[in-house]
């Protein structure tokens, strides 16, 4: 079971190179830095909280320059990010940002591994992540990934003493690691763990360091540095023609989603890493100084060196396959130590090196993208070996395949073989969907029971091949995993994963539909088959007291990858409710509500994902004044969807289009988040927005970011207005009215603090906090512990008009249907159009 685990962390990290993209074809340089690679047994382990936190200057550096086996662990998979490049936000936008750090790792020669904690949004302290995150799972989740890795040293991004400093998911990244590198050795911590691996005592822990933490380049100048090792990470590979830095910049650039493009850098530059525990190395630019990192570390393993020793340092570059007897013979030797560890990840090393010095592609590829369970496929399967070696094919097996292709043929030189297998997908196949979401997850934790799973950057490839082959004689076995190889005209030659999924997948478009009175709505909901020839019935399940017709509606549908639509009519009670509404598809007894969300991007490969088909409803009582809105997008949000659910028209105001006038028949201007930091055309045109208010209109104002000097924009309003860097985090967090006769609270809808209640990820972020005597501040709120901020609403009459500037996430709450702020919101856009008694002149 032990061996097994092993291996299984080892697969991972070489097919990396295979499932993105094109197959890895290696260079002679490529060989010669595997050799150097396969003569390092050392490893280290980067730990931070999130995908882009980690830095790719020091893992590059520690991978490529040192040699050593180089592991990130990300707390998280980044769910609770922004998305720049596309529609993926929570659980989508984490199978996103988990693809673009394996994506980064293939470029920095990392490996990736994550824990089963959350991204749940910011979190200003520890305490408060820590009691999100279920600390005890997560702590053994960051043991296990030490028990298993058996690291070296581990270097922590974040500094552990400092909470309150950052994000508290990055200071509990810290903490949980300080915990763990002494935890892990302890045979009574985790004992359940301990039936799958053993205990490990890391030698080193460093915290990397950098003038940041010292607020200023000056201090950390001056700072004791007695306890840091410097290291230049900036070094040149000839082998590669590239800088350290230049590699570790195209592995950040793969963060797209969050906007980390950039360009290169070359040069020296420095990295300190702080000792934390255990002992200080003498040589300060070498962080495994002390610790043998050679074969002799391993028993039986100074023979293998001796061998393996010899092909680095007399390597021929012209013809590296002159090197096969000295690598079989170490293969040999390798097989017969008793380090399990050692064995297994040096094993896969070897078996590369050896493939590749022969020159040897093997392939195993579907025409299909993906298959049911149960049903067949042909798998298209290719050897070539272009060397002079002896080299003969017995057999080609398939996981899960009771029978393999029997081939016993010798391999010719660069003459290429090509077989068929035809494959039944066995019945019980899980699906390949991220296995993190297969089960419902808390606020703070992914649901993953099975052990061997966590850790893991992806669900394991379902189906590899085995190529059973006598190299010389010396029997070898090696895995490639099974493939959809195919090409577009306008894209080339493509390689992605082969994934199983299920025969009937079902969605509906909208996620939250609001009712804003009792009338019934269509719900069009989308089937997609999973093979050919599907035909069922499908329902729509709602909440008690909601009802829908009709009850049942039979489909088919005669090719896979086709879609219907169906429409069912969905009638609300009368009073307010809320809840889930299910499509469920049944096909012969069987009953799938699942949908499949595919995520297509160029740097990362195809994603389909799995999750359920539910929907929110909800049943609000909202009124509303006013009708059409017009609405300037900044950085993305879906906003106008949600305004358009409870009746408003929205139009999207083209910038260019805006002049004197143009915007009178508005009844309200809404600007999306962050349009002030995005949409530079508003620099123009700010003050046709602040004349349309002038003359009566309403203007709402949604968050902008702000640097430490607050933001740069000279008109945001017509009176004093400084946007700051306070937010309130928790979303649960207390509500106090401040203007409770203000007509924001009062019409048409009233406002009550139990408005508040139900609000999802954050209250709100960005708020000003100084401001011209003509702003009424409507509400009061605070996180725990903190004082209490006033300018998350804030409201000026201007003219005939009124001002509104809100960093409150109404982006984040109305796409949720959280009722209490449809209400508020309808509230700002009705501000000046209803007839009420209440005083519009601002009291308190
Ligand atoms: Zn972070």
């Amino acid at each position: 079971m032990r061996h097994f685990l092993v291996f299984c962390f080892g697969i991972i990290f070489s097919t990396n190179l295979l499932i993105a993209q094109l197959p890895k074809k290696s260079s002679t340089s490529d060989i010669y830095h595997s050799v150097q690679k396969l003569n390092f047994l050392g490893t280290a382990l980067y730990i931070a909280a999130h995908p882009d936190d980690e830095n790719t200057r020091l893992i590059s550096y520690l991978s490529n320059e040192v040699k050593a086996r180089t592991a990130y662990l990300s707390m998280t998979r980044g769910d609770g990010g922004q998305n720049l490049i596309g529609t993926e936000l929570r659980e989508l936008l984490g199978v996103l940002r988990t693809e673009e750090l394996l994506a980064a790792r293939r470029i920095d020669g990392g490996e990736q591994f994550f824990t089963r904690a959350n991204d749940f949004g910011y979190s200003k302290h520890p305490d408060e992540t820590l009691e999100i995150w279920n600390k005890k799972a997560v702590l053994g989740d960051v043991v296990w990934a030490i028990r298993t890795l058996k690291p070296d040293v581990i270097i922590n991004r974040f500094d552990h003493r400092s909470p309150g400093s950052t994000h508290g998911h990055h200071t509990s990244s810290a903490m949980l690691s300080v915990e763990a590198f002494d935890l892990a050795s302890d045979q009574s911590a985790y004992a359940s763990q301990l039936s799958l691996t053993d205990t490990w005592q890391p030698k080193r822990l460093f915290f990397n360091t950098s003038w940041w933490f010292y607020g200023s380049e000056e201090n950390f100048r001056n700072a004791d540095k007695s306890k840091m090792l410097s290291l230049d990470v900036g070094v040149y590979y000839p082998l590669m023609g590239l800088s350290n830095n230049e590699i570790a910049s195209m592995a950040s650039s793969q963060h797209l989603c969050q906007g980390f493009g950039r360009v290169s850098s070359r040069g020296s530059e420095n990295e300190y890493i702080e000792l934390l525990k255990g002992d200080l190395p003498k040589n300060k630019d070498n962080i495994f100084d002390g610790i043998d990192t050679s074969w002799s570390r391993v028993k039986g393993g100074k023979a293998i060196g001796e061998l393996l020793y010899g092909v680095e340092n007399n390597f021929n570059f012209k013809d590296p396959s002159q090197h096969l007897p000295q690598l079989l013979a170490a293969y040999k030797l390798l097989q017969n130590i008793s380090d399990e560890h050692w064995k297994a990840i040096k094993t896969l090393e070897l078996e590369e090196v050896i493939a590749n010095v022969l020159g040897l592609y093997l392939e195993a590829s579907s025409e299909e993208t993906d298959a049911v369970p149960g049903s067949k496929i042909t798998i298209d399967v290719e050897a070539l070996k272009r060397s002079k070696a002896d080299l003969k094919l017995n057999s080609v097996s398939i996981t899960g395949n009771a029978t393999s292709l029997s081939t016993n043929i010798p391999l010719k030189t660069n003459i290429k073989e090509n077989f068929k297998i035809d494959f039944k997908i066995p019945e019980n196949t899980n699906y390949t969907s991220p296995y993190w979401l297969a089960k419902k997850g808390s606020l703070g934790m992914y649901t993953v029971d099975d052990q061997e799973l966590i850790g893991r950057a992806e669900t394991p490839i379902p189906f590899m091949a085995t190529f059973h082959m006598a190299i010389e004689g010396t029997p070898i076995a090696l895995k490639r995993p099974v493939v959809h190889h195919y090409s577009k005209p306008d894209k080339g030659e493509l390689y992605e994963p082969f994934e199983v999924l299920p025969e009937i997948t079902a969605r509906i478009n909208d996620k939250v539909i609001i009712f804003s009175d009792s009338n019934s709505k269509d719900i069009p909901v989308q089937i997609r088959a999973g093979r050919d020839n599907v035909a069922g019935k499908i329902s729509l399940s709602v909440p008690p007291s909601w009802k829908v017709t009709p009850s049942e509606i039979d489909f088919s549908i005669a090719q896979k990858g086709d879609e219907n639509t169906v429409h069912f009519k969905v009638t609300p009670p009368n009073k307010e409710s809320e809840g889930e509404i299910t499509p469920k598809v049944t096909i012969d007894k069987k009953v799938y509500s699942q949908e499949l969300v595919i995520i297509n991007y160029d740097h990362i490969p195809r994603q389909s994902v799995l999750l359920p088909a539910s929907i929110k409803a909800v049943r609000l009582n909202i009124q509303k004044a006013g009708e059409n809105i017009g609405y300037i997008m900044g950085a993305g949000d879906d906003v106008p969807k949600s305004l358009e659910q409870i009746g408003y028209k929205v139009f999207p105001i083209d910038l260019n289009e805006v002049q004197e006038g143009t915007l009178a028949n508005y009844d309200a201007i809404v600007v999306g988040i962050r349009a002030y930091n995005v949409v530079d055309a508003l620099r123009f045109k700010q003050r046709y927005l602040l004349d349309y208010v002038k003359n009566g209109g309403n203007l709402i104002i949604q968050y902008n970011t702000s640097g430490r000097s607050g933001l740069d924009f000279p008109n945001l309003a017509p009176y004093p207005l400084t946007v700051s860097r306070d937010r309130v985090t928790d979303e649960n967090s207390p509500v106090t009215i401040l203007a409770n006769n203000h007509p924001l609270v009062n019409v048409p809808n009233q406002i009550t603090e139990n408005d508040f209640k139900g609000w999802v990820q954050e209250r709100g972020l960005y708020f000003p906090n100084e401001w011209g005597k003509e702003f009424t501040p409507i509400l009061s709120m605070h996180d725990k512990g903190e004082s209490a901020t006033q300018g998350s609403l804030l409201v000026a009459p201007y003219g005939k008009g009124n001002y509104i500037y809100t960093g409150l996430s109404f982006f984040r709450e109305l796409p949720e249907g959280v009722a209490g702020a449809y209400k508020l919101f309808a509230n700002m856009l009705s501000l000046g159009k209803t007839n009420s008694n209440l005083d519009n002149t601002p009291k308190n």
